[in-house]
């Protein structure tokens, strides 16, 4: 499933990427430039790698965000994607084979605690909207309005999805939003300097004073709203108890625990869910990205049946389930379990984080490397400690340089993320790790000449 010349740059950035990023830009100032104005504009893909106009090769260590799961062009999906739309593309949300196909599958890989009792709303494509349905569904079921999220979260780019992100970056021009959310501590012993237990500690205290302070808490609070492990706050993976600490508080107080799963779901951390690995359900349950299969907008809400359920019409939407991502959802799942994507993920994962602490070792650069199966971030800060985006920023434009896409995150993107598609081989990720350690060593090698 991958070009043998991975990676293959001849001259970046290429002409053609530069031509056509700039026709974008007329149009569209907020397009992404890879990295920071550096163009690239892509042509095709195949498996873990991506070509260009110009006819250079990567390895796609991003995967378009955490959506390539099963990595471009994926051939198993995309039969049963020609298949569908050959047949029927849109239908609202009628019942089609290709709906409840995916149902089933949902059902299936379910966490334990909603398997068999989970229903599920296709409220729209995007993730934000699986949030915005998630939000509307705490309030209808709770009769509550206030809502806890944590700092550092994401959650998207509408109205309420921006209230709930931690993060004042994505939101400072757009209030009023939800004025009913507080935000709390998310645990992240690195940044906070907290043993795991006491970081844990620190942000249920702060939780349960939200929720039970008279002075200063939520007057009605409906749900509490969290990444079980935070993607674009840093790849930063919780100590154990924080989930089920968030658990016990919701089941104290009655209200609705929500879990968002965009980006650390549908197998990217070797489980299922990211929850699957603390073992702890939650009443919500968000999916969008690698949802769609090959990269259809496919998002979807699952619940507990015990929530009180909306009624026809209660959650409306043009788009609330395309049959066609649908179709290729479901064939997704088909093809991460035939080929042990799960295992895979959760053992090339251990092994790239090892590689990244062979370099961290020594480096002091590189303060931390965190992650589960391969939703992995490695943190980078300078000589007195303070957080070093420019070193990631080095970074990702030397990989960049030598055929390696990287992504960036963290509250001041001094985060270096990898979500390559589930379906890296060994060989592939041990090419992509050298070019990592070798930009990785290249940027912190000048910071010392230049301290
Ligand atoms: N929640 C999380 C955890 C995300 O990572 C994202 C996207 N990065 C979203 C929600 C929003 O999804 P979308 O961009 O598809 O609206």
């Amino acid at each position: 499933l991958h070009y043998d010349e991975a990676p293959n740059v001849d001259s970046v950035p290429g002409q053609r990427s530069r031509e056509l990023l700039e026709k974008q830009r007329e149009i569209d100032s907020s397009a992404v430039a890879y990295p920071e104005d550096i163009p690239v504009a892509f042509e095709e893909g195949s498996g873990a790698t991506v070509r260009d106009v110009d006819g250079n090769t990567y390895i796609d260590m991003f995967a378009g965000i955490g959506v390539l799961n099963v990595g471009h062009a994926n051939p198993y999906v995309l039969e049963a994607v020609h298949e569908q739309a050959d047949k029927l593309v849109h239908t609202v949300d009628f019942p089609t084979e290709a709906r409840l196909e995916l149902i089933e599958k949902l059902d299936e890989i379910a966490p334990s605690g909603l398997q068999g009792n989970q229903k599920v709303v296709f409220g729209g494509p995007t993730g934000s909207d699986a949030v915005e349905a998630s939000i509307k569904l705490a309030k209808y079921n709770t009769g509550g309005d206030g809502l806890i999220a944590f700092r550092g979260a994401y959650h998207g780019a509408t109205p309420g999805a921006m209230s709930l992100t931690g993060n004042k970056g994505f939101k400072e021009h757009y209030s009023p939003l939800l004025p009913d959310v507080v935000h709390a501590p998310y645990p992240n012993p690195f940044e906070q300097g907290k043993a795991p237990q006491e970081a844990v500690d620190h942000a249920l205290e702060e939780v349960q004073a939200i929720l039970e302070d008279p002075y200063g808490g939520l007057a009605n609070p409906a749900g509490i709203f969290v990444e079980p492990i935070q993607g674009e706050g840093g790849v930063v993976t919780p100590p154990e108890g924080f989930l089920q600490g968030l658990r016990d508080l919701a089941d104290d107080n009655d209200i609705t625990l929500m879990f968002d799963e965009i980006q650390s779901g549908f197998g990217r951390t070797g489980e299922w869910w990211a929850n699957d690995w603390a073992d702890v359900t939650p009443d919500v349950m968000t999916s969008a990205k690698a949802l769609g299969g090959v990269g259809f907008p496919l998002s979807a809400t699952m619940y507990h049946e015990d929530l009180d359920t909306w009624g026809s019409g209660d959650h409306a939407g043009t788009y609330r389930g395309h049959v066609v991502a649908m179709r290729a959802g479901s064939r997704a799942i088909e093809y991460i379990q035939d080929h042990d994507l799960l295992a895979h993920a959760r053992e090339l994962g251990d092994h790239i984080r090892g590689r990244l602490r062979e370099v961290a070792d020594g480096n002091d650069h590189l303060g931390d490397v965190r992650g589960q199966g391969l939703f992995i971030g490695a943190e980078f800060v300078d000589s007195d400690g303070a957080p070093a985006d420019d070193l990631v920023d080095e970074i990702q434009q030397y990989c960049f340089e030598h055929g390696v896409l990287v992504w960036t995150a963290g509250r001041h993107g001094n985060v270096l993320r990898l979500l390559p598609p589930l379906v890296l081989t060994q060989e592939l990720a041990e090419t992509a790790m050298d070019v990592i350690a070798d930009a990785i060593e290249h940027a912190t090698a000048e910071t010392k000449q230049t301290a």
